[in-house]
């Protein structure tokens, strides 16, 4: 098998250039010709010497991702199924809006969280996605996109890592994919403008500050520890207080001055305005325990149901009023308007569906079985 390009962040092409008899320099050109250009032969690299693109044409290749399904929805949202291999596929989402376009990215087939609102996480936990395979997701969407647009300037200004996957669990291919997209000679996508969203790696969440600092989204769903050992079982074994401790430590280096907090509005189980008052104070303790407050912007996400989960989105006045009780304290809260969800693209709907009919016997022997807790059991 040859060796896969995208697998490279700039400073291992680098290397890899090296380890070939090139000068280190050389990478960069052919960085910039893979990822600000799209290239995906060496033969369109006109400027590389015939004699390196021979080299490289014998020991590796440009491999993205191969698709198997698009799908447009109607408010310009576009989801891409990718095959992963093995019977796995991965999806990736583009959200078009007025001011930017966001691409939603996965970082592995499946999830071992196995948090009880999410598909993917009742989809059981398959593999880590590799560096190759997180980067392919954008080079393909940029370009295909570019090309479509007839466009020459960038198309994917932000990127969300809140496709299938817990990011901070794949960390090692995470890192160098991080590296390629904020790169000037990759993508240049801004710090402030490229969100890892955890379900709580504490451990991670420090090594990120410390490797690729970008803006941090975590995925809170419950104000106290039993509630969210329920319903985000990672909470077990980092449980809040610790999260809330890598949360500060990582405002020291975070490109924004706040961490996004996601709030999955579930009807009934965590959207009484008691466990809204219950956030407010983890965010602001009573000075009596000693704990600086954390800066925060809160952003609840109506729940999309899916029969396996047996759970039921708040009803839109729930979410107002729970809404406003955070903004009262002057906590800065959004409701995040739900996008794609006429192609099953909004949050918690990827779980590889299109696979799913095509595959079902392979699926369903790989299926983690999640015992969900009665609804009333959960508050
Ligand atoms: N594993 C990471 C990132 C992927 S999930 C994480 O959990 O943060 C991206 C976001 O979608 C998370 O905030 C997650 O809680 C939310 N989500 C998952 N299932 C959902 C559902 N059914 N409805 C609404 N949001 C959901
Ligand atoms: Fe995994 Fe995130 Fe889904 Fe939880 S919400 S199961 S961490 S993808």
């Amino acid at each position: 098998m040859p060796v896969n390009l995208l697998e490279f962040d700039l400073e291992q092409l680098s290397q890899y250039c090296e380890s070939l008899g090139e000068k280190r320099f050389r990478a960069t050109q052919l960085f910039r010709w893979i990822h600000q250009r799209g290239a995906n032969s060496f033969d369109q690299m006109t400027d590389l010497a015939k004699s390196l693109r021979v080299l490289l044409e014998s020991h590796c290749a440009i491999t993205p991702l191969k698709v198997i399904s698009r799908q447009n929805s109607k408010d310009g949202t576009i989801k891409w199924l990718f095959d992963v291999g093995g019977g796995d596929a991965v999806e990736t989402v583009f959200i078009p809006e007025d001011d930017r376009g966001t691409l939603c990215i996965s970082s592995q087939a499946g999830c071992a969280v196995g948090c009880v609102f999410c598909s993917t996480g009742h989809q059981g936990f398959s593999r880590n996605l590799t560096t190759a395979e997180i980067v392919s997701q954008l080079w393909f969407a940029e370009h295909t996109l570019r090309s479509e647009f007839a466009r020459s300037e960038r198309i994917v200004s932000n990127i969300v890592m809140m496709g299938m996957g817990e990011p901070l669990q794949n960390y090692s291919a995470l890192v160098p994919a991080l590296k390629t997209m904020l790169s000037d000679h990759g993508y240049g996508i801004s710090r402030r403008r490229l969100t890892v969203s955890t379900s709580g790696v504490v451990p991670m969440i420090e090594r990120l500050g410390r490797d690729a600092p970008v803006a941090l989204a975590v995925s809170l769903h419950a104000p106290n520890d039993t509630l969210r050992d329920r319903l985000v079982p990672l909470n077990k074994k980092y449980p809040l207080a610790e999260l809330r401790q890598a949360c500060v430590s990582y405002l020291a280096v975070a490109p924004r001055d706040f961490i996004t907090f996601e709030y999955c509005m579930l009807d009934g189980v965590n959207d009484s305005l008691e466990h809204a008052q219950e956030i407010v104070d983890w965010l602001r303790p009573t000075p009596s325990l000693k704990l600086q407050p954390l800066p925060a912007k809160i952003n609840l996400i109506p729940f999309n149901p899916f029969p396996a989960s047996g759970l039921l989105c708040s009803s839109p006045q729930t979410v107002k009023a729970f809404s406003q009780l955070l903004l009262a304290a002057g906590i800065v809260t959004t409701v995040r308007k739900t996008r794609g969800d006429d192609i099953d693209a909004a949050c918690g709907q990827l779980a590889g569906e299109v696979l799913d009919r095509t595959d079902v016997v392979h699926r369903m022997s790989k299926q983690k079985t999640i015992p969900l807790k009665p609804i009333e059991s959960l508050q």
